[in-house]
């Protein structure tokens, strides 16, 4: 929000204002009602694909929030008030449960190959808070998962907040046998300094650098330097927000060893991903090399 826009605009700032603060106080209050019900917050999930086999390899859980009144409430509309409020780290934990539950269910079906990977976003809070280990340890073993399934995605800005705290917690998570993904990799302040601090597993290249992959020299500078260091470090690499061929194509040609984005298939709830849409891309991917 900005001031410095003249009278009016102070005027039309402040209304907006106060709208929003009524309006963050119900949905704070609906927020603590759905987490206490089922199904409000599901986890819609979106699949990563093998660079070189079009092989399906993992799934990224994305919160979702099914209003009652309200309708669909994407994250951005209502993680910085839970952040806010506190509740964050209920969210978080209510979706590490929701999606460990269907992981649960694929394996079972034998849908997924338990090498698969599946990415559960975090936010900074959940380091404040040295039971989210324990608690971790608890869902791994209900749910019988291998723990390497497990990769938590983490920001940069988790990092600024609780460096020392998150050390620990991220030493006690990697000793549970989870792994670490750094989020949106190169939008932060100084992800090089992260790198050499803690220990990834993963980097997901930020789709601002994707975008452009193919045809701004910049962005295929950037890319081509943050896969050189993930194999300098060891790191494997998810590029997200692949929508077009060229771009597919390019990252192919990079060498980038994960691709996720609309191209392949946007968000979505576990009974509505089209399995069959996925498995095609292996068959795509071998006619196109
Ligand atoms: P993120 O983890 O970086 O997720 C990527 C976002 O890009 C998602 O937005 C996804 O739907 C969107 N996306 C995927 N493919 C494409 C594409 O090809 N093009 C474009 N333009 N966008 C694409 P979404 O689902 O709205 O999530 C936004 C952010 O909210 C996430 O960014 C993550 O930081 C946060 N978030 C989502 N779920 C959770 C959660 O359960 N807990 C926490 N703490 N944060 C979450
Ligand atoms: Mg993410
Ligand atoms: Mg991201
Ligand atoms: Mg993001």
């Amino acid at each position: 929000c900005t001031k410095q826009q003249g009278r009016q605009g102070y005027t039309v700032f402040n209304h907006q204002l106060r709208i929003n603060q009524a309006d963050q106080l119900a949905l704070e209050s609906e927020l603590r009602r759905a987490l206490e019900v089922d199904d409000q917050l599901q986890p819609y999930f979106q699949p990563f694909i093998d660079a070189n086999s079009g092989e399906l390899v993992g799934f990224e859980s994305l919160v979702r929030w099914q209003h009652p009144l309200r309708g669909l409430i994407s994250p951005a509309l209502f993680l910085p008030m839970a952040e806010e409020s506190g509740l964050i780290t209920r969210v978080d934990r209510y979706m590490i449960n929701a999606a460990c539950r269907q992981l649960r269910r694929w394996l079972d079906e034998a849908r997924v190959s338990p090498d698969i990977a599946l990415h559960i976003n975090l936010s900074s809070a959940n380091f404040h808070d040295p039971e989210l280990v324990a608690w971790m340890r608890d869902i791994i073993d209900s749910y019988q998962l291998p723990a390497a399934i497990l990769h938590l995605e983490i920001t940069e800005s988790a990092l600024i907040d609780v460096p020392d705290i998150a050390a620990t917690v991220m030493h006690a998570l990697h000793d549970l046998g989870v792994k670490l993904a750094l989020d949106d990799f190169g939008t932060g302040y100084s992800a090089l300094s992260y790198l050499h601090r803690y220990r990834f597993d993963v980097l997901k290249i930020d789709q601002s650098f994707v975008f452009d992959v193919d045809r701004k020299e910049e962005a295929f500078a950037i890319v081509r330097a943050i896969l050189a260091l993930a194999q300098a470090l060891g790191l494997d690499v998810v590029a997200e927000g692949v929508e077009t061929a060229a771009q597919l194509a390019r990252l192919q040609e990079m060498g980038c060893g994960k691709l996720q984005g609309y191209y392949f298939a946007a968000p979505a709830p576990a009974d509505a991903i089209d399995w069959e849409r996925l498995a095609r891309f292996v068959q795509e991917f071998r006619r196109a090399a």
